[in-house]
């Protein structure tokens, strides 16, 4: 098989739920839609960096480190789950937190992700938005190095061709599904940030040899820069599989349209497809990834992107621990008019 060859830990409840999303369509129409349900890979609350970790700690432990290190915004869910992935092996976890998202409150630089944090005993130590975070982390990593410790420094997100063997095994285990189901799924939609999911999921299709597209909704950077990425770390996923040159550039997609202010600042539409998933399915989704992919996707379906006959996936990618981070936006809005949010 595609990843036998290596290194692995078992960190994720795979293969993870593939659901009907029927009462969101009754509401918003369009292609058939799915769920795939990433949120509940199990580690720590769940979330796409169970399946990424898997690789990055057992290359870490044959490396025979001790302490993982990795950066990430205040309300990282990479941190979270590094951290509970360092608990779960014997490993000690420092985060290098960048102030990334401005005009915080007190929720959140003190309650959900980072209060996990705490709890799974992870140091931290903090660096202005903008910063270099990598030099961050290799100072950090210096550091440990004098005092006696061996460190495994893992790139934001999880992001480089070890983590993305995550979502290469995604890619998999979601055409099996689809398989056992008899569906024949078109498209794939989620939240790209840090890029290794969906450099993982297109290395993976075409090492698979599948048309399924990959839909991605940039959370942080431009168009151009997003696809760049994840173009560079799907190249990249494809070598290091052993498939190299398989992965076109057209195949790899990121609409920016629904990044609003910046990474980790909410929108309107984000707000809406928290609220419409949480009313119509009793699904969390989160302020940062997966509300701003769902918020794309279904301006997508309002505006005919997908064809009616389509089986079209969203990829739940998790996060909805950061909830708690964005008190504000959620609290009191006992508006119980679905159609309100009806795009
Ligand atoms: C990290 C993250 C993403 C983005 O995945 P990348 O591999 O960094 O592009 C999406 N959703 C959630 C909830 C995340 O934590």
């Amino acid at each position: 098989m595609l990843l036998d060859r290596f290194p692995r830990v078992s960190l994720s409840h795979a293969p993870t739920p593939l659901e009907p999303l029927d009462r969101l369509r009754s509401v918003v129409g369009g292609p058939r839609l799915w769920i795939k349900r990433d949120d509940c890979t199990g580690l720590a609350q769940g979330g796409n960096k169970a399946r990424k970790l898997e690789f990055l700690v057992a290359d870490a432990l044959a490396q025979g480190c001790d302490t993982l290190v990795t950066p990430g915004a205040v309300q990282s869910n990479h941190v979270r789950m590094t951290a509970a992935a360092a608990a779960r092996f014997g490993l000690k976890a420092h985060a290098v937190l960048e102030r990334r998202v401005p005009d915080t409150d007190a929720d959140y630089e003190e309650n959900g992700n980072i209060l996990l944090d705490d709890l799974f005993g992870c140091a931290r130590s903090y660096v202005p938005g903008g910063s270099d975070v990598a030099a961050a982390c290799a100072a950090v990593a210096d550091d440990l190095r004098a005092k006696g410790a061996k460190p495994y420094v893992i790139s934001g997100g999880g992001s480089n061709p070890v983590g993305a063997l995550g979502y290469v095994a995604c890619a998999v285990e979601l055409l099996d599904q689809a398989s056992q189901r008899g569906i024949t799924v078109t498209r794939v939609v989620h939240g790209t940030g840090s890029s290794g999911t969906q450099a993982g999921l297109v290395a993976g299709f075409a090492a698979l040899r599948s048309p399924v597209e990959v839909f991605g909704v940039s959370v942080r950077h431009p168009r151009e820069k997003q696809e760049g990425m994840v173009f560079d770390l799907a190249c990249r996923t494809a070598d290091h599989l052993g498939h190299g040159g398989t992965v076109q550039r057209e195949r790899v997609f990121a609409d920016d349209g629904y990044v609003g202010p910046g990474y980790g600042q909410p929108t309107r539409g984000m707000v809406d497809a928290v609220t419409l998933l949480a009313r119509t399915e009793g699904i969390l989704l989160d302020p940062v990834y997966s509300g701003k992919a769902m918020a794309g996707m279904i301006d997508h379906i309002r505006r005919g992107t997908f064809g009616e006959n389509e089986h079209v996936v969203f990829l739940h990618t998790g996060g909805s621990t950061s909830l708690f981070g964005y008190k504000h936006l959620f609290l009191g809005a006992p508006d119980q008019d679905v159609a309100r949010l009806r795009p």
